[in-house]
């Protein structure tokens, strides 16, 4: 595809602007234009991004232009992340799911399913293709995978969701990780759509309405990819990298007028993560273009700290920032089209 971004020797985040269609509720003019593979304009500001997909974009080529690369740059040893970013209704859940929660066995071929499946489908096709190629050196992949949710700063194991609020950990040797969150070792497409299902079965759903808890959640579907192959003295090595997933909490601001208690806390929780990844990518995308040295505060919400290994050193990072075209959403997709900017 045209500027496929991501290759491995790249650095950086990877910027792409994807428009959803209008809906059927939305009307008139649209605010956004598409002026090129990699621009935009909206009220008289020119944008530029590593790419910008409009509604002529189909899930396909989102596989092609972030899917295929992230998983590329995972077996060559890079923590590799795709965040979806935007506002509630922008299209987030679709592009890292697929159109509905139910979407994956019924219609595991359609053509409207999302980044998870396909990037799952490929890995295990280019897993195969790498234990041909070196049956030599007796190359294996072990591949596991857990599913996370985030929700007020709290912790909950999708795939166990009994286990509610558990404690980041880090250790000299693992790095961080979530204590006592499961881990499923995954064979085949069988195996991933079973815990997508059930994972995504278990997020906080309720109502669709913007405040709806479902929206002010973050959802982190991870893969450790390991390798074992014999080296050339005899000894078996391993490589281990991540493959990150994440469907990011609505970017609106949330209203806190009228809360109090409880609900006070929770909404100065609600994004302290997603406000704390947006300023940890600047100071990233700072840190890349000067080269100074400057402190990275990964412990400052739950989610840089549990990703804090696939965002700094050589991590690649695509962020697929979604928007809405609509007249009504038009502060909303103004301030994603700023977010995305300064993340470059
Ligand atoms: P979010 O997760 O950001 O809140 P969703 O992914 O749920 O938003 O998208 C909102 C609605 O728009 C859904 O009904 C979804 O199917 C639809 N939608 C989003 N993006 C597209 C797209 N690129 N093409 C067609 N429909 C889309
Ligand atoms: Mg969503």
């Amino acid at each position: 595809p045209e500027n496929a971004v991501g290759g491995s020797s790249d650095t950086g985040v990877k910027v792409i602007v994807r428009m959803r269609p209008l809906n059927n509720k939305e009307e008139g003019e649209t605010v956004v234009q598409k002026t090129s593979g990699d621009s935009l304009t909206m009220l008289g500001h020119q944008f530029t991004f590593d790419h910008v997909a409009d509604v002529s974009s189909t899930q396909i080529d989102i596989f092609e232009l972030v899917g295929a690369p992230l998983v590329e740059n995972c077996l060559a040893g890079f923590n590799s992340s795709i965040f979806a970013y935007g506002q509630t209704g922008s299209g987030k859940t679709y592009t890292i799911w697929g159109p509905t929660n139910t979407l994956l066995e019924e219609n595991a071929y359609s053509n409207e399913q999302g980044l998870t499946s396909r990037v799952f489908a490929r890995l295990f096709s280019r897993i195969n293709e790498e234990q041909n190629t070196h049956a030599d050196k007796q190359l294996t992949y072990q591949c596991r995978c857990s599913f996370l949710e985030i929700y007020n700063e709290q912790i909950t194991d999708l795939l166990n969701p009994s286990q509610r609020n558990l404690h980041l950990r880090e250790d000299n040797k693992t790095g961080v990780y979530v204590e006592n969150l499961t881990e499923e070792t995954i064979c085949s497409m069988k195996d991933v759509t079973q815990l997508l299902k059930k994972g995504l079965s278990n997020r906080r759903t309720g109502s669709t309405s913007l405040n709806s808890e479902s929206s002010r959640s973050h959802s982190v579907f991870t893969c450790v990819v390991e390798s074992s192959c014999k080296s050339v003295d005899g000894l078996r090595c391993f490589k281990t990298s991540r493959m990150n997933l994440v469907d990011l909490a609505g970017s609106e601001r949330q209203k806190s007028t009228g809360a109090a208690g409880e609900r006070l806390k929770e909404a100065g929780n609600i994004n302290r993560s997603l406000s704390q990844l947006g300023n940890l990518i600047n100071i990233l995308a700072e840190v890349s273009q000067t080269g100074k040295q400057r402190h990275i505060p990964y412990r400052d919400s739950k989610l840089t700290f549990l990703l804090q290994e696939s965002l700094g050193g050589n991590a690649k990072l695509a962020m697929i920032c979604a928007i809405s075209p609509a007249q009504s959403c038009k502060n909303e997709t103004f301030s994603t089209l700023r977010f995305a900017q300064r993340a470059k």
